[in-house]
């Protein structure tokens, strides 16, 4: 029996045409689908699935939509071995983020792709990147999935969605995963290696959709003034924020600095503490300029992407409110983060 794929289009590059102003804008999916005959010579079969229209450049999509697509897998999920997210490459990394947490007890793979180029450009990444990613999500092996996780396939590499980031905005291979190792390096053949989720496939999939979007991300940098950072950490809106930090996890530490800190932390509010550095990750208490940040009752996100903590604070607070959150910041939920 053949494999079933859904392809779900959002929009992005890979669908998008010149406009009369000479910017890229997206476009419908059959134009897309004209322009490769190839997807019906693969080995499974494939039913589409429109989740915005109009198509969306990815900087449009929204928590909403990220909702839009579980709403659509959990829908049709007994129907499909697999699905495909056609995705614009800016917000790819959040989009694949907030699905690896709201997909909760997924089975089955779900792969996002895009590209770098449109489908009708002769140079286009974007054929090798659509055909190679329905046929990961097409993969099963005697009744298992070969995947069960939410991934990016691009450039030739499959990542664990919540830990890829879109690190380059002009190279086929835009995105990486700094701190874990890629899933797949695509070559000649499929090599699965064993740092997939495996599980048993099921017919359904619990999803989450309660987003608690008052979320807040602060940069911190030399000459950031104490009455900036306390102004960018008191909006009454903002239950937690990501706050961005030097190397392993350090600030300033005058003590103008641990004041605000100080009353943030009286505030009740949360602090998820990640580094600016592309790779590696937090340690709090390693450096003293670290101590006011703990003192705050901060927490590390370790090695986790901006992107997926920011999709993890919006999941956590929806799910269990300020307090239990506290619970599972420092909890690797979806192998997002190294505990
Ligand atoms: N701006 C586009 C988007 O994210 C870029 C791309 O798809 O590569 O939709």
């Amino acid at each position: 029996m053949k494999s079933k794929v859904l392809v779900i289009y959002t929009g992005g590059t890979i669908g998008m045409v010149k406009s009369s102003d000479n910017t890229l804008v997206p476009y419908d999916l059959n134009t897309i689908l004209t322009q490769i005959p190839e997807l019906q010579r693969l080995d499974c079969e494939l039913d589409f699935c429109i989740a915005c229209a109009p198509a969306l450049d990815s900087s449009n999509i929204q928590p909403q939509h990220w909702v839009t697509f579980a709403q659509i897998i959990q829908k049709r999920f007994h129907e499909f071995d697999g699905f495909v997210i056609l995705h614009g490459t800016d917000t790819m990394a959040y989009t694949a983020s907030a699905l690896s947490f709201m997909l909760e007890d997924l089975t089955k793979p779900v792969i996002i792709t895009g590209s770098q180029l449109p489908m009708n450009i002769l140079r286009t990444d974007a054929r090798e990147n659509f055909i190679t990613a329905v046929e990961l999500a097409s993969g099963y092996k005697k009744g298992m999935p070969n995947i069960s996780e939410v991934c990016i396939y691009f450039g030739n590499m499959l990542l664990r969605g919540n830990r890829a980031r879109k690190l380059h905005t002009d190279k086929f291979n835009a995105f990486e995963s700094p701190n874990y190792p890629p899933l797949m390096e695509v070559g000649v053949t499929l090599q699965y290696k064993n740092n997939f989720f495996s599980y048993e496939p099921k017919n359904t999939v619990n999803i989450f959709t309660e987003l608690d979007t008052c979320v807040g991300w602060v940069n911190i940098f030399p000459g950031m003034s104490a009455t900036h950072l306390e102004y960018a950490l008191t909006n009454c809106e903002v239950k937690g924020y990501i706050i961005q930090v030097f190397g392993m996890g350090n600030m300033m530490n005058f003590e103008e600095y641990q004041e605000v800190l100080r009353k943030v932390a009286n505030n009740g509010t949360i602090l998820y503490v990640l580094t600016q550095c592309i790779s590696g990750g937090v340690r709090l208490g390693k450096y003293e300029t670290s101590l006011p940040l703990l003192m705050a009752g901060a927490f590390s996100g370790s090695d986790i992407t901006p992107e997926a903590a920011l999709c993890k604070l919006m999941y956590l607070l929806g799910k269990y409110g300020v307090n239990k959150i506290k619970d599972f910041l420092g909890q690797s939920i979806k192998g997002e983060m190294t505990v």
